[in-house]
């Protein structure tokens, strides 16, 4: 057995009440091979040495052989998808390990996605295709070094089986890392449960996980309403400001930690247009580019309905309570909103600033122009508004321009080079281009060539700061391939 001397390792999920959960072990796969893994993250969690890219290793990430450290489990969850409640989801097809406390003494999932089936498959086949833990892998490691909160990837494994999904396709396992995976849906399930005490054991874990300054609160259960309200409307403000589509955002989709979780059919936007869908899933729209603040709110009643019971004695107090609460979420999004585009255009985080941003973002639109080029080259543009290297040649309506950043550079102040150096901190040089994924996953799934994903696997790391290597993954998508649609495939 594996030594646990360097790590860390609790279940504290596993005290809650048994409905939440189910124990179970993860299903064997025929030959399992390293995809990757992630030793920097490893690092910090302080994974075991042993396990890390070895033999041993292998054998546990693929979920063929647990040591005695882990007690694996499959979570209860509730979700809207689209809309419509699912009373019963759950993990289908992942399994929490252990807990992990992490070198900063943060509590960790360590889960497997993919590790077969569990009580909540119900007729799938508890699996994931490579090519989408590929792309988990890749953008939720990107999306951490562009700063967002999100969960990570330590490992991904190839399964050596098949899994059938329009036809066969090679199967993978991602080991994902997340400061929980307890989603607004599992508030829902929780809430749902005959057993009355569920919903308050469940919101008291978060507190203490997640949210302990509420403990403190006179109004504990408000108090977490509330940090969750703030958490998701700065998360989804800074998805907004890098053209991030999450694609499904549905309860069961949505951490109350507030990290970005379960990417599924996810993208960045290329030539901006707020209508942008990428997941063909997503027939109506209903998860589009400039939904996703209102469709967060949505959500976050859905948790708030769960909470009612815990914030006054009479509903109709703690439907006032409630609603008060979400009808704070535009007023700390929009705040959220305005730092995060305030900072992409090198100024203060003002109402000016923010009309300037929205401003730019209508133009963008209407010329469809790309919008990480965009606002990566606006840097350029401090001085000479037509410098070569600005944005001035991605617009055809070249005095609608003008006239934008004409206003825009009477509101820059200050020292040129401390400008530029903000505004190149805020709007990123490169990000996950969708024809990249594509070319990545097909390179691996097709070709078995792990080239392009290792080196996308390291480029990313540092997607503010151009160097000779990653100059390729900033390259828009040819025209030919729009527009881009990602498949569930899951
Ligand atoms: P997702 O669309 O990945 O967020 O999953 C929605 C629900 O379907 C969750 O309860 C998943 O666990 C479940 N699910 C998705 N794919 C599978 C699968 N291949 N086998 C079993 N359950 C699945
Ligand atoms: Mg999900």
């Amino acid at each position: 057995m594996p030594s646990t001397a360097t790590m860390q390792i609790e279940h504290s999920y596993s005290e809650l009440p048994a409905t939440l959960f189910e124990l179970c072990a993860p299903t064997p796969v025929a030959a399992p091979s390293w995809l990757a893994f992630n030793h920097q993250l490893a690092a910090e969690l302080g994974f075991d040495p042993a396990l890390a890219e070895t033999a041993a290793g292998l054998q546990v990430l693929s979920g063929n052989q647990l040591p005695a450290w882990t007690k694996s489990l499959a979570q209860a969850y509730s979700g809207h998808q689209f809309g419509q409640l699912s009373p019963r989801l759950g993990d289908g097809r992942a399994l929490l390990l252990a807990e992990i406390i992490d070198h900063n003494q943060q509590r960790r999932d360590i889960q497997l996605k993919g590790s077969g089936p569990t009580p909540y498959s119900r007729r799938g086949d508890g699996r994931s295709a490579l090519g989408p833990v590929i792309r988990e892998y890749l953008v939720s490691e990107a999306m951490h070094a562009l700063g967002v909160p999100t969960s990570r990837a330590l490992a991904a494994v190839i399964t050596g089986e098949n899994v059938y999904r329009e036809h066969l396709k090679s199967g993978g396992i991602l080991t994902r890392v997340a400061a929980s995976h307890i989603r607004i849906g599992t508030f829902q399930f929780a809430s749902m449960q005959p057993d009355h005490t569920a919903i308050k054991r469940l919101a008291d874990y978060v507190i203490n996980r997640h949210y302990p300054a509420c403990a403190e609160s006179d109004q504990p259960y408000l108090a977490l309403l509330n940090s969750v309200i703030q958490a998701q409307a700065s998360l989804v403000a800074h998805w907004m400001s890098l053209g991030f589509i999450h694609g499904v955002m549905n309860t069961d989709n949505m951490s109350v930690s507030g990290e970005t979780i379960d990417y599924g059919p996810c993208a960045f936007i290329d030539h901006y247009d707020p209508t942008t869908v990428f997941s063909s899933i997503d027939q109506q729209g209903r998860y589009a580019y400039r939904n996703q603040p209102m469709i967060a709110q949505w959500n976050l009643a859905r948790l708030a309905e769960t909470l009612l019971p815990l914030l006054a004695e009479a509903e109709a107090d703690a439907v006032v309570i409630a609603t008060a609460a979400l009808n704070a979420f535009p007023e700390f999004y929009y705040q959220a909103w305005q730092q995060r585009m305030s900072a992409k255009l090198g100024l203060p985080s003002t109402a000016a600033a923010k009309l300037l941003a929205e401003q730019l973002l209508e133009l963008m639109a209407a010329n469809k122009v790309d919008f990480t080029l965009c606002f990566r080259s606006l840097a350029f543009a401090v001085h000479d508004a037509f410098d070569p290297q600005g944005p001035a040649a991605l617009f055809t309506d070249q005095q609608g321009w003008r006239v934008w950043a004409a206003q825009w550079q009477q509101h820059l102040t200050g020292d040129v080079v401390e400008i530029r150096q903000q505004m190149n901190a805020s709007n990123p040089y490169f990000i996950p281009r969708n024809h990249q994924i594509e070319l990545i996953i097909q390179q691996v799934t097709e070709h078995g060539d792990l080239t392009l994903f290792q080196q996308f696997a390291r480029d990313l790391a540092t997607p503010f700061s151009e160097t000779d290597d990653n100059q390729r993954w900033a390259e828009p998508a040819p025209a030919s391939e729009m527009p881009y649609r990602t498949f569930c495939g899951t």
